[in-house]
């Protein structure tokens, strides 16, 4: 790569998350001279306040579950307490030591690390003030060829009457005592999961959303069989319901909803969206647009309308997961500092939803396929082995979404036991555009769960061009 001396780097990447780092540590390796800017935590949301804390909090409050459903297997185990400090410690240090090796991955690959918060002075040029980070971090000025906006998201709060009594997931992994009560406004991704940890971890949870079912934008099938799910955990589902106030009454919060209804809690938790994080870039000293509901607007190749300058990740909103993020800072490294370029199948992007049990879908819904055509649906909804022992009324669910005039597989979804183990490689399936005779002609491995993907021989119903109709 010709040395580009006009900048102090080839690359600025601004924001250490999941899709910043990814397209740093790729540009490294092409030779290029890379610069990374964080400000908050290496790592970003995914890493310290979203998916991995959130999955270690899943797997604490299962335990107790494991406990009881010993039992019907023999064991005269007791249930036990749970110590919520000796929890946030554990995971605390497990992110501490991911910290860690997010720095010393980033060094190995010879990027420079810079701490502090990045602010444009124009398209190629920008200034960076400590954020106490580092303490040592001094102000510093940055040119580079190409900058790269990685910034993340941010929660969303509704905006009700006492929202700032309510917490968001930028604080629940860190609260000092477990909440006995807890009040969960939205069911998302985010008050979904929550509503499955606290209720594992013994809480007493509501679950508060404006929709019938839970998981907008999911499969219907999986949404009313979550419905099911989240009553037999024990979750309070105020479905139809938005807070409309949240007061505190001595140690307590009282949220009322629009029906009348008043809920007491310790905790209310707002898991109501997130939005792109661009205040405080100086994104006026450019020619950067963002959108009106505040993303960074992009082309297919992720340059915003200034020239040399790039988005990447939850900032534009695309879709907020973090493989996504990744995929993207890979791509766009490669584009820019490689000649070679590696495809991506976003749209069989696979999506997991942690609560227990957990969800897992990829490719259409039904209900997007049968806009498209007749469709062939395959349902299976049995109890797992498990809990022909246990006694736990749990039921998994698995679907086929068929194109009829193809036969191509065009989606999966389950909720059930280890279904985003599963779905991993039905996503390949899936992306790979297999049809369902080649589902069917592959041998199960017994007893499993998962052998019902192939094993599924008859047809549920038709849905789409003549109609939804039982066959
Ligand atoms: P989601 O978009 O998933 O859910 C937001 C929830 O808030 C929905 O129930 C939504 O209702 C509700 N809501 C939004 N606006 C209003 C309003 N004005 N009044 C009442 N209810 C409202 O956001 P989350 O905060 O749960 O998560 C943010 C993002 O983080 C997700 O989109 C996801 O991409 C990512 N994430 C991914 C995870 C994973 O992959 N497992 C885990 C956690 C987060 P409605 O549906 O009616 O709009």
């Amino acid at each position: 790569m010709p040395e580009n001396t006009l900048y102090d780097v080839d690359l600025l990447v601004i924001g250490a998350g999941s899709g910043g780092v990814r397209c740093a540590r790729i540009a490294a390796s092409h030779g290029a001279r890379v610069a990374v800017v964080e400000g908050r935590h290496w790592g970003g949301t995914c890493v310290n306040l979203g998916c991995v804390p959130k999955k270690l909090m899943v797997q604490a409050s299962e335990y107790g579950d494991y406990v009881a459903d010993s039992h019907g297997f023999g064991w005269n185990t007791e249930p036990g307490t749970h110590d919520w400090v000796k929890l946030i410690d554990a995971k605390d240090r497990e992110i501490h030591r991911l910290n860690g090796i997010y720095v010393s991955m980033l060094e190995k690959a010879g990027v420079r690390l810079i701490t502090g918060h990045a602010r444009f002075e124009n398209t190629h040029t920008i200034v960076t003030t400590p954020t106490g980070l580092d303490p040592e971090a001094k102000p510093g000025r940055i040119t580079a060829r190409h900058i790269v906006i990685a910034t993340g998201s941010t929660p969303t709060k509704l905006p009700v009457m006492g929202a700032d009594l309510a917490i968001t997931s930028d604080e629940v992994f860190s609260l000092p005592s477990m909440p006995r009560r807890v009040c969960i406004i939205g069911a998302g991704y985010i008050g979904i999961e929550f509503a499955g940890i606290f209720a594992g971890l013994g809480a007493s949870v509501d679950l508060v959303y404006r929709q019938a079912l839970p998981l907008r934008g999911f499969d219907e099938d999986l949404r009313t069989a979550l419905h099911d799910a989240i009553d037999q955990r024990g979750v309070r589902q105020h479905e139809k319901s938005s807070p409309t106030r949240i007061v505190r009454n001595g140690d307590a919060l009282t949220v009322t909803l629009d029906n009348g209804t008043r809920l007491e809690a310790d905790c209310v938790l707002m898991a109501t969206g997130r939005h792109p994080k661009t205040e405080k870039l100086g994104l006026e000293t450019t020619r950067v647009r963002t959108t009106e509901d505040g993303r960074i607007e992009i082309d297919r190749h992720f340059e915003t309308t200034d020239p040399g300058i790039f988005a990447i990740g939850d900032v534009t909103n695309h879709l907020n997961l973090t493989p996504v993020a990744i995929a993207e800072g890979h791509i766009l490294a490669d584009r820019l500092y490689s000649d070679h370029a590696r495809g991506w199948s976003f749209d069989t992007t696979p999506k997991a939803v942690f609560f227990t049990p957990p969800l897992a879908s990829v490719g259409l819904t039904e209900a997007e396929a049968a806009e498209q055509g007749a469709t062939d649906i395959y349902v299976s909804k049995f109890r797992p082995m498990r809990h022909t022992l246990s006694g736990r009324e749990r039921r998994t669910l698995m679907k086929l979404v068929v194109d009829q005039a193809t036969q191509k597989v065009v989606g999966a979804h389950m909720i059930g036991e280890d279904a985003p183990e599963l779905m991993q490689g039905l996503a390949i399936a899936v992306t790979a555009g297999l049809h369902k005779a080649d589902f069917d002609r592959t041998i199960g491995i017994h007893p499993t769960s998962a052998e019902e993907f192939v094993t599924m021989r008859t047809r549920t119903r038709v849905a789409g061009a003549r109609g939804r109709a039982d066959d």
